[in-house]
């Protein structure tokens, strides 16, 4: 008696349903009819291979259907995108539908330095979108224009105010430079010629940024050393910085960060003295940093060419003052620039921001334009952020209005706002209430913590790392630095990121990711130092913040997948079909494009179908064996492929080599 197997054993075996299965016999060549329920025991094994050649079929025609669907995308024609106003890069990456590297770089190209969720404006969105080769078109207004606030760029609002509403306001400095080249020394000895004056009595408080005055000219310089990407960054089209100090001591002379900030400075066209700094040192030595400088193609004006440099000394406050007019000089040549409508609404942008245990989020805000009121409500791309409660300046003291380039420490927000925030006093608190609850739900869906989203990890591999800093300014530096490192293949996620030393709940998050803890300026806990040794997450610690750069971007090149590369090189038809064993099938054909070598790659095809994969193990014309064989020659086949080679089949021959490949970060 015959033995039979269910038709549903059958299908789990081959891991598909019953009804598929009944579907696809006659395919195999099996007739067992459509309700059939139970197959004979001896067709199992037939009907198991025949289903397991018919799969890798369908796999390898899925391959290279998919493989010929990405070439015909990236030949696909011009192709059109709406931009509103002002869009963030993450979200013009995203309509672009292109990898956010190569937007971001695309933007370098064009002298802006933005970050993932910096916005950029629709002139310089769509000027890269067309070079990118896209028709570009205006999308309609958003929401936040609806509720009277400016989603036209900063740049342009603080640009087309009217000439005669104008004024004057004091210069924005941002100081630059290597790691110790006195940076912090620098700003903290300028601040202080007051207090030595005694003319200052408050408390000193370090807000982020402060003012000084100078022959009766205020300068306002950023307080916040590391934070030159974003200061002289342009936060919706419109620079914080006016003028920019590059620091560069003596003692040291230019360093790869002095190159750096040279090339930020250059990008952003800021203009800038540099400060020779160190003077008092016995091993300063001027001449050498200047002809350092010269070969960065800073030359002195003493050496007749345009750069202003100064020698100063943080220590010992010589050259300050100097340094001081010199950058009113500066300021003064751009002075058509430097002017603000005191009378508008405020706007302005977010320098330094926390959240207070007392207080709740405080942030400080330079005020761009306008003049800050107590009671004024402040909004962030067109969210309610809250209404000021307080305002302290930098010396502590409480103040009831701020008006253009003063900072001002800020109270009464409800949400944090983050640094490079463009925030502002609305016209309309009433429509905006609407858009907060509108925004509210897109917020809930795509949670800002993200630095990468889904969709760009499909197969990418990353880095996963928890970043632990000591204020938010470095955690937003070096997260918005490490955006740009994202590439194709290779990328960097933060699961996890914070204020404050790195603790056990770090090192479980880096756990479940299977992570590496980086540290700032911060320690681990001693909790957090047995956990992860007990359960080997690593932790680094850096206090310089290249040097964690320079560490993900080794394991991120660690985890580059090599290159492939693909040479067609031609293809045969195949004539006649001689014998076949388990070292390959013979087979006899013409060559009816490009060549065939020894050793090369082949796909068989059926008609337009692919059917099946192997190699070339022998070649022959006549009866010798010979290593190529050309177009129009005839010749005698060996090949490995586990499908039946049958007459009038095609073989595609190809090469493939792998290279490792050297990973390539934007500057
Ligand atoms: P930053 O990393 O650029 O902010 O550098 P810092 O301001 O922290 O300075 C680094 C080191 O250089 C500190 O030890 C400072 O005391 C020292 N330093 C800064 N300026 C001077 C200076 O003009 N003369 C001397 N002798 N030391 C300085």
């Amino acid at each position: 008696m015959d033995v039979l197997m269910n038709i549903s054993e059958l299908a789990r075996r081959l891991r598909t349903t019953p009804d598929d299965l009944r579907e696809k016999m006659p395919l195999l060549g099996f007739d067992v009819g459509h309700k059939a329920i139970k197959v004979d025991d001896r067709l199992v094994d037939k009907i198991m291979m025949k289903w397991s050649e018919m799969m890798k079929m369908e796999r390898l025609r899925a391959k290279y259907k998919r493989e010929a669907a990405i070439k015909e995308v990236a030949i696909a024609k011009v192709k059109k995108v709406g931009l509103p106003q002002v869009i963030t890069v993450r979200d013009f990456a995203a309509k672009l539908a292109l990898p956010l590297n190569i937007v971001i770089g695309e933007l370098m190209k064009n002298g802006i330095l933005a970050s993932i969720n910096e916005r950029i404006d629709f002139d310089t969105a769509s000027i890269v979108a067309e070079d990118l080769g896209y028709e570009v078109g205006k999308e309609d207004k958003d929401i936040a224009d609806e509720a009277g606030l400016s989603a036209e760029s900063l740049k342009v609002m603080l640009e087309k105010e009217g000439e005669e509403k104008l004024e004057p306001r004091a210069p924005v400095v941002v100081v630059m430079g290597h790691v110790d080249h006195g940076k912090t020394a620098l700003l903290d000895a300028i601040r202080k010629t007051d207090v030595a004056k005694g003319e200052a009595g408050g408390i000193t408080q370090h807000i982020g940024a402060y003012q000084k005055e100078k022959k009766g000219h205020k300068i306002t310089f950023i307080d916040t050393p590391g934070h030159e990407a974003f200061t002289v960054m342009r936060s919706r089209g419109a620079r914080v910085a006016d003028v920019g100090v590059l620091v560069v001591a003596m003692d040291d002379g230019v360093q790869p960060q002095t190159v750096e900030v040279i090339k930020i400075i250059n990008a952003a066209k800021l203009p800038f003295v540099v400060a020779l700094n160190k003077a008092d040192k016995p091993d300063a030595d001027i001449q050498r940093v200047k002809t350092q400088l010269s070969e960065q193609g800073l030359v002195p004006e003493d050496w007749g060419g345009k750069t202003i440099m100064v020698p100063v000394s943080a220590k010992t406050g010589k050259g300050l003052d100097d340094l001081l007019d010199m950058i009113l000089l500066v300021a003064d040549m751009d002075k058509d620039k430097i002017r603000a409508n005191p009378e508008r609404r405020a706007v302005g942008t977010i320098i330094e921001a926390h959240v207070d245990k007392g207080e709740g989020p405080v942030a400080t805000m330079l005020v761009q334009s306008g003049t800050l009121r107590r009671n004024d409500s402040l909004a962030v791309g067109g969210q309610l952020y809250g209404r000021v409660r307080f305002m302290r300046d930098w010396n502590g003291k409480a103040v009831d209005e701020a008006g253009p380039s003063m900072p001002v420490r800020v109270l009464g927000f409800k949400n944090a706002p983050q640094v490079g925030d463009v925030a502002e006093v609305p016209e309309d608190v009433g429509a905006l209430k609407q858009v907060k609850k509108q925004y509210a739900v897109e917020k809930q869906a795509s949670p800002s913590m993200a630095v990468q989203k889904d969709e760009e990890k499909s197969e990418k591999k990353t880095v996963n790392i928890v970043l632990k800093a000591d204020v938010l300014g470095s955690l937003e530096a070096i997260i918005g630095t490490l955006e740009k490192f994202q590439t194709p293949e290779v990328g960097v996620t933060i699961v996890g990121r914070g204020l404050g030393n790195i603790s056990d709940g770090d090192i479980q998050r880096a756990e479940a990711t299977g992570g590496v803890v980086f540290g700032f300026n911060v320690l681990a806990t001693r909790e957090a130092e047995i956990l992860a040794r007990d359960r080997k997450v690593e932790i680094k610690n850096y206090k310089i913040i290249y040097e964690i750069f320079d560490d993900i971007k080794r394991r991120m090149q660690a985890l580059m997948p090599a290159e492939v590369i693909t040479t067609h090189l031609g293809k045969l038809q195949v004539l006649a079909v001689f014998r076949a064993d388990k070292t390959g099938q013979v087979v006899g054909g013409r060559v009816t494009e490009g060549k065939l070598i020894t050793g090369a790659n082949i796909v068989l095809y059926r008609g337009a179908d692919p059917i099946g994969e192997g190699a070339i193990v022998q070649l022959q014309t006549g009866k010798t064996d010979v290593k190529e064989v050309h177009q129009g020659q005839e010749c005698g086949i060996k090949v490995t492929c586990k499908t039946t080679i049958l007459v009038n089949d095609v073989l595609d021959v190809f090469t493939e080599e792998r290279r490792e490949r050297k990973l390539v970060f934007p500057k």
